[in-house]
């Protein structure tokens, strides 16, 4: 008898939501736990609170003294708050966060007990980084790595300790995390993008890439969850027979969230806004028990620490519901699963969102020239934006008819697209002053009434246009928002400094006036951009053909689609952006590739003990039962056993095919297994791993699941896909 699935369901059964209290307006809680700017006011000095302030906004250097004096300033607040401990807080490539916490508590040399933090200990920490994924960088017996204090960020409190996020990097400079390079690809695009507005607008100091976020998740019972290894051990089921019923209903989406998981958001919703993360949105998604919560957006840097923070307060508030939360984009075969779309634009120190048309014709020929450089940045990069949502779990979810595929196009709508073809047809050189009327009253000058009743929309487009901002929606719900971050501004970045360029010269060379050189520059990319725009279909089979007539790339596994990173092209964008050196670069690659390689190992070492262990047992088990029924019935009728018997001797012969098939199949998994780690280089063993062991776990699965179906209910050892997914 398969007890852990049964006591686990009378478990859940007993469960009731649990009350959470509304204590006043959000707006009253909000940042509760922040060292931000007003905490700064009343714990720093005049002279730390500036060069705090212009370290953030300038990038300055902060030095020993101001350190000192943010870190006096830092402890007496958290004092005040309750903290006894602080640690650095940071991202590294194993694409959660890490934290190691000491005490404020420290012993001075004459005995006495005191609570001590200084500057040296706010600025720099050294874990012992040697556990770290650094892919080769960092020789493992050095173990020489550390952290330091990123202030665009702030220092926040969590729960009993102050947490400061941080950078990790190697002594010898190069990034160990995902945070250092988005930091550098946010300082490439608004040096790139504030010399372009200088075209437009003279009193911009800064642009802001800004990012919102939409997160998804599945709540699931936590002894449910518990009770299958594969949940625990994956975040996946790897075996599971379909429920009767799944989403074809339509009666989750927007429906009246459970009791259960309303408490529960209620409860994280309070937490965060403590935290300074603005969440905002929460509403039940496609899939039975699939959840989203998106907040207001934010600078990018500051959003992706929020959506780490958000996904580990997540993890605790669920537990204390007695949920399981789950990331992984494709928890379950046949139902939705989970992404995370990251709408992005471009903001301007004097609040103008670049991405957004304006109201006179100055301001919309701005919008359109952040616009069509983004295109076209995304059109010579495409394959690299690829790469940075790929992932052994999102490869699950990409090009799945419900995701969008794993071929980046770009969607804008009819009306814009009708917008770029008028423009496409500017005239080369010098414009009449006829024509730059037309195209100031009836062309640039329409856009904010287009887009108003732009309700147009593309579900299946993986990079859309949606009036104000781009979405990416190929980025996974478990992937740091920071990988395709970086991509897509350090892209953004080369794009607009070659159009500053381009400019440039038809202006200094050509004698244009500045607003004919940028017509003419954006003309030509709306003509060497246009492969990358399809308003069509993507989930469609026809366009993956016209995507391979158009040299898009369609890199449908993570072993190919990482190959990218260490193209001559990536390597020479990154180092002329400051983004990442190709030793970076290959680092990266190479952990993208490890990190592949252990997650399918994992599974198919989890789906070997449940078939061996599990599964073939169950149905011996049953087979003995349908033979003890045999023999009994032999007994009575002799001869004529054989009618009464009938359904008994089919069930047992269909169960007996299914052993064998299953066997064999977990055999040869177990053997390919056993070569593909005998393999030389990593990039053979992922390849080997993607292409030769994984599609075992599908052939597995369609045998378990068919054994599922015949096995008697009570002798079945997992969970399954209904007690799952409709335990409310
Ligand atoms: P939807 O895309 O579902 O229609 P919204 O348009 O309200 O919903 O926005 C969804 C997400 O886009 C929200 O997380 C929001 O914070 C984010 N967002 C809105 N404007 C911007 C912007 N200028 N930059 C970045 N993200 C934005
Ligand atoms: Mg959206």
């Amino acid at each position: 008898m398969p007890r852990t699935r049964f006591d686990a369901l009378v478990e859940s059964r007993k469960r009731n939501y649990q009350n959470v209290e509304e204590t006043g307006k959000r707006s009253e809680l909000f940042g509760k736990n922040v060292f931000n700017e007003e905490k700064m006011l009343q714990f720093l000095t005049r002279e730390a609170f500036d060069k705090v302030k212009s370290a953030i906004f300038q990038g300055s250097k902060i030095d020993r003294k101001i350190a000192d004096q943010v870190a006096e300033g830092m402890k007496a607040w958290a004092l005040s708050m309750g903290a006894t401990h602080y640690t650095h807080w940071f991202q590294p490539l194993t694409g959660s966060t890490a934290e190691k916490h000491d005490a404020f508590f420290d012993i001075l040399p004459d005995g006495r007990a005191m609570e001590k933090f200084e500057g040296g200990q706010l600025v720099q920490q050294e874990p012992d980084a040697s556990s770290f994924p650094s892919g080769g960088i960092r020789n493992t017996f050095e173990a020489r790595g550390y952290t330091a204090w990123d202030p665009t960020s702030p220092a926040f409190i969590y729960k009993t300790t102050l947490c400061i996020p941080t950078i990790f990097v190697a002594y010898t400079g190069e990034a160990l995390d995902n945070k250092a390079p988005l930091l550098r690809a946010l300082h490439a695009v608004d040096q790139a993008a504030t010399a372009v507005t200088q075209f437009f607008d003279k009193n911009v100091r800064k642009v802001y890439a800004t990012l919102g976020w939409e997160q998804e998740y599945f709540l699931v019972d936590k002894a449910l969850a518990h009770s299958r290894l594969d949940i625990l051990m994956t975040g996946r089921t790897l075996v599971g027979n379909a429920a009767a019923k799944g989403q074809q209903l339509d009666d989750h989406y927007f429906g009246v969230i459970p009791n259960r998981a309303l408490s529960f958001m209620s409860d994280l919703e309070k937490e965060c806004t403590k935290l300074g993360i603005p969440v905002k949105t929460r509403h039940n998604e496609v899939a039975p028990n699939q959840f989203e919560l998106a907040p207001v957006f934010e600078e990018a840097n500051l959003s992706v620490d929020h959506n780490l923070l958000l996904m580990d307060v997540m993890e605790v508030i669920a537990d204390k519901h007695n949920f399981s939360i789950l990331f992984h984009e494709k928890p379950f075969a046949g139902v939705n699963g989970s992404g995370k779309h990251n709408n992005w634009s471009l903001a301007t120190d004097t609040g103008v969102n670049l991405l957004s048309p304006g109201t006179t014709p100055m301001k919309n020929l701005q919008f359109l020239t952040f616009f069509i450089n983004t295109i076209k940045a995304v059109d010579t990069y495409e394959e690299l934006l690829r790469s940075s949502i790929a992932s052994a779990s999102n490869d699950h979810r990409l090009g799945a008819n419900e995701a969008p595929p794993s071929i980046i196009s770009i969607f804008i709508g009819e009306q814009l697209s009708n917008v770029l073809d008028e423009l496409e047809g500017v005239s080369k050189g010098k414009l009449s002053p006829q024509e730059k009327t037309e195209l100031k009253l009836n062309v640039v000058g329409k856009i904010p009434e287009i887009l108003l009743d732009n309700t147009d929309r593309n579900r299946t487009s993986p990079f859309a246009f949606t009036g104000n901002k781009f979405e990416i929606r190929g980025v996974g719900a478990k992937t740091n928002c920071a990988k395709p971050m970086t991509i897509l501004n350090t892209i953004v970045a080369k794009q607009l400094t070659e159009f500053k360029k381009e400019v440039d010269v038809l202006v200094d060379k050509k004698n244009l006036k500045k607003d004919e050189a940028v017509f003419n520059v954006l003309r030509e990319y709306i003509k060497t951009s246009k492969r990358i725009r399809f308003d069509g279909d993507g989930y469609g089979m026809e366009w993956q053909e016209e995507a391979r007539r158009r040299k898009l790339s369609n890199n449908k596994n993570t072993p190919e689609a990482v190959q990218v990173l260490t193209s001559k092209e990536c390597i020479a964008l990154f180092k002329e952006m400051s983004v990442m050196s190709e030793v970076e670069l290959s680092a990266h690659q190479e952990v993208e590739l490890e990190t592949y390689i252990f997650h399918v190992q994992i599974e198919g070492r989890v789906l070997g003990e449940m078939v061996y262990n599990h599964i073939i047992p169950a149905a011996i088990c049953y087979q003995n039962i349908l033979l003890e029924n045999i023999k009994g019935l032999k007994d009575v009728y002799g001869a004529a056993h054989k009618k009464v018997a009938e359904s008994q001797l089919n069930i047992l012969e269909q169960i007996g095919e299914h052993i064998v098939e299953i066997k064999k199949l977990t055999d040869d998994m177990t053997a390919a297994r056993r070569r593909a780690n005998g393999l030389s280089t990593i990039n053979k063993k992922a390849q080997a791993y993607c292409n030769t062991i994984k599609p075992y776990f599908e052939s597995i699965r369609e045998q378990s699941d068919k054994l599922e179906k015949l096995i008697s209910d009570d002798l079945w050892p997992f969970t399954k896909y209904r007690e799952l997914l409709f335990a409310k």
